[in-house]
């Protein structure tokens, strides 16, 4: 007996399925077979998207190699969890870190601080 449904978003094709994985799993084979320009599209616009919002660790040192106000732009980006990781991340790193490097994450870190305390997190 089928206990999950799904309507294409493009066609309106109905699919039906017992489980939903499985329902998911047709449902984007489907997709990827007759609206295959659509679903790369909007996984690159997903994956644009995370790397806008939400930037790495590895975005954040190469920022800081731009300087301050890159970095500090990169940081308020960052989601809460991240940014702790980096915090740590930083704390590890700060004793061979050069000084233009260190002072340049002292400066990002007050202001990012100041800055989430007046604007709130996201
Ligand atoms: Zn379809």
């Amino acid at each position: 007996m089928p206990l999950y449904k799904a309507k294409c978003s493009q066609c309106r094709v109905i699919m039906r399925s017992a489980s939903r994985g499985e329902l998911l799993r047709r449902m984007r084979k489907h997709q990827m077979a007759v609206h295959r320009a659509w679903l790369l599209a909007r996984m690159k616009a997903g994956a644009r998207r995370s790397v806008v919002e939400n930037p790495s660790i590895q975005d954040m040192i190469a920022a800081l190699g731009e300087g301050t106000r890159a970095g500090l732009a990169v940081a308020t980006r960052m989601r809460a969890a991240r940014y702790q990781e980096l915090k740590r991340v930083m704390d590890a790193l700060e004793p061979v870190l050069p000084d233009h490097i260190r002072l340049s994450w002292r400066a990002i870190e007050a202001a990012h601080d100041a800055i989430i305390a007046i604007k709130g997190r996201r």
